[in-house]
């Protein structure tokens, strides 16, 4: 096991900086997922501690060996990548040994290795299996035994999962997780998918545009996100953000006429400054069930657009200015739309008039023109509150 600290490390190919002053502590044994968006940085950023690029910038260390400039074999890692690249014409038990074969290992090392791996990965009995007689997930777990029987301080993964079906990609994030209880080991995976990131690891590393935006564990994240970008990627459906601006009694957005009351002072706001509520769709409420939230915002008046049944709950597009333009590429509700989240049983119909109030607890608070969080809900900054700024004022550790 070590740990990985990435120091200002930067990654330009001519005109383009796909890694740019990124710093990461991976502490010892912990599971960090990179996530963002495709073309983001996150393959780059895993290159660099493999050793399969070298940084333009900065340094990175395994450990307390700086590794910045060492070939991928001596850095102390194995990798399994989206591409499994067995061998076709050798068995399982061949194709997991290979590398310890070519280093002349002992043949009962290579035994006793081989089997604590096909163990772990539950490949038992399939040693003489060949590639072709077998599905995507188990040579996906042969490529994970043969990663395994190097021990590696660190394990680098990048999208192990992407070429399987969706119910065995499930499957697999189960098995990685026991996978890394079991090895005790740094693990550093790449995905474009939140919600695999959300589900296994320890921390995740959210990346966009070459760039760390925050690194903390999933429920961080996802309840105070660092910025607009967070907000927005982690999560499905996505946060609904609500352009507008701070006035005396709070936030107040014109398209759709929404309001939230809180004083600007205990947010450190002024009055006319540019903000972005954001909310996601399970605090959103009809107002009839609003005497059981502590903290509602005044109602706002919206007509239901398009109902999605999922089965445990429904979603509701709401439209809350008829007027506003759609724009689908725009991460805010310029649109003057709404998602509303409800249980299965409700009786909304589509096409009705109805009445929303937010959890002004689970709102946040964005400053639209840098795009950090100002805070993460708002119940203690009522006009009157007079009380601290927030419950969880943000940037303030
Ligand atoms: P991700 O893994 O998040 O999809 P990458 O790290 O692969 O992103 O790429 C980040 C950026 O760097 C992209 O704009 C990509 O086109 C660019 N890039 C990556 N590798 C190279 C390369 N070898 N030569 C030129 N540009 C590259």
């Amino acid at each position: 096991m070590a740990s990985v600290t990435l120091r200002d490390v930067v990654k330009r190919y001519d005109d383009v900086t796909a890694v740019d002053n990124m710093n990461l502590d991976i502490e010892d044994g912990e599971f960090v997922c990179l996530v963002g968006p495709s073309g983001c940085g996150k393959s780059t950023t895993m290159e660099t501690i493999a050793g399969l690029t070298i940084p333009t910038e900065g340094t990175v260390h395994i450990g307390d060996r700086d590794v910045t400039n060492l070939p991928p074999k001596d850095r102390g890692i194995s990798m399994v990548f989206q591409n499994i690249a067995l061998f076709p014409h050798m068995d399982v038990y061949d194709n997991i040994s290979f590398g310890l074969r070519l280093r002349s290992t002992p043949k009962e090392e290579i035994d006793r290795r081989v089997e604590r791996a096909s163990d772990i990965v539950q490949l038992e009995g399939m040693l003489d299996r060949m590639p072709d007689e077998m599905s995507g997930g188990q040579r996906q777990r042969v490529a994970i035994a043969r990663a395994i029987v190097r021990e590696p301080e660190v394990f680098l993964m990048d999208e192990p999962l992407a070429n399987l079906d969706a119910k065995l990609r499930v499957h697999m994030r189960t098995e990685l997780q026991r996978l890394h209880k079991e090895l005790d080991t740094t693990i550093i995976y790449v995905t474009h998918d939140q919600a695999e990131a959300m589900t296994m690891s320890d921390r995740i590393a959210v990346i966009d545009s070459g760039e760390l935006q925050q690194i903390d564990p999933p429920l961080t994240c996802y309840n105070e996100p660092a910025n607009l970008f967070v907000a927005g990627f982690i999560g499905s459906p996505a946060m609904n953000f609500v352009v507008g601006e701070a006035v005396a009694e709070g936030f107040h957005s014109d398209v759709g006429e929404i309001d939230i009351e809180f004083d600007p002072a205990n947010v450190g706001v002024g009055v006319g400054d540019r903000l972005t509520a954001g909310i996601r769709p399970e605090d959103v409420y009809p107002a009839e069930n609003a005497e059981n939230l502590a903290d509602p915002s005044k109602p706002i008046r919206a007509r239901t657009d398009v109902l999605e049944p999922m089965g445990d709950e429904i979603f509701i597009y709401l439209v809350t200015d008829e007027d506003a333009e759609v724009d689908l590429e725009e991460l805010d509700t310029s649109g003057g739309q709404l998602l509303m989240s409800v249980d299965p049983d409700s009786e909304i119909e589509e096409d009705q008039e109805m009445e929303v109030v937010l959890d002004r607890s689970k709102v946040h608070l964005f400053d639209s023109d840098t795009e950090e969080a100002l805070v993460h809900g708002i119940v203690d900054v009522g006009p009157d509150a007079g009380g601290p700024a927030g419950q969880e004022a943000a940037g303030d550790d």
